[in-house]
């Protein structure tokens, strides 16, 4: 089986996430029943760095559980529509390789993230400008438990430390993009305001943020 007949490494985390259409799930799957043993060892990797973080998320429940109770219990301190903070975990990191035609999100090259937080999961490709430390970058978020809502009009910002760097909303599908320049210890934030939370997302490993940080 020649090279360009395997699926990007981000179809394979949204395979693993369910977040496919169920024909191209299938098709997929045929592809590793057709015994490729690349495709079949990137999803048993990918397979593995997703239970991991279900079951990190798992032992970090009683804890939250814990938090909660206490700020129920505690005297309202707080003004009232402030959110709470959602770590996100980092899933996959990865850089993009040559696509074969057809398959769709399919990137020449750049760098793709994707991250877990609560019911949420926020897939993020960046690629930066040769000789520039201008950087643009492409995301979506998508609920998990309910994939098919349709999460617009999210305020989406870029911050580092207490500046904004870059800001932008969700469009109809959960998806946004942001251009910025490459900065160091950037965060990506997105506030869910109906759900109460304001999910947060550290970007240390993204490649421009490494190079910038060393000047
Ligand atoms: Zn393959």
């Amino acid at each position: 089986m020649d090279r360009m007949s395997h699926y990007v490494a981000e179809r394979w985390v949204d395979f693993v996430r369910n977040l496919l259409p169920e024909a191209e799930r299938v098709q997929m799957q045929a592809h590793i029943d057709s015994g490729c043993e690349r495709c079949r060892r990137e999803l048993d990797l990918l397979r593995q760095v997703v239970n991991f973080s279900a079951v990190e998320s798992t032992y970090r429940a009683p804890e939250e559980l814990a938090r909660m109770a206490r700020a129920i219990y505690r005297p309202m301190s707080a003004p009232a529509g402030v959110l709470r903070r959602l770590m996100g975990s980092l899933i996959f990191d990865g850089f993009g390789e040559p696509a074969m035609a057809g398959v769709r999100h399919a990137v020449p090259s750049g760098q793709q993230l994707a991250f877990n937080a609560g019911d949420y999961c926020v897939d993020v490709r960046v690629q930066g400008e040769i000789n520039s430390s201008q950087v643009a970058m492409a995301g979506q978020i998508v609920n998990r438990k309910a994939p098919e809502d349709r999460l617009a009009g999210l305020p989406v910002a870029l911050v580092s430390g207490r500046k904004i760097i870059a800001e932008t909303l969700s469009n109809e599908f959960g998806e946004f993009s942001l251009e910025y320049t490459a900065v160091r210890k950037l965060r990506l934030q997105i506030e869910v305001s109906n759900e109460g939370v304001r999910i947060d997302l550290p970007l240390s490993s993204l490649a421009g943020g490494t190079r910038d940080s060393e000047i």
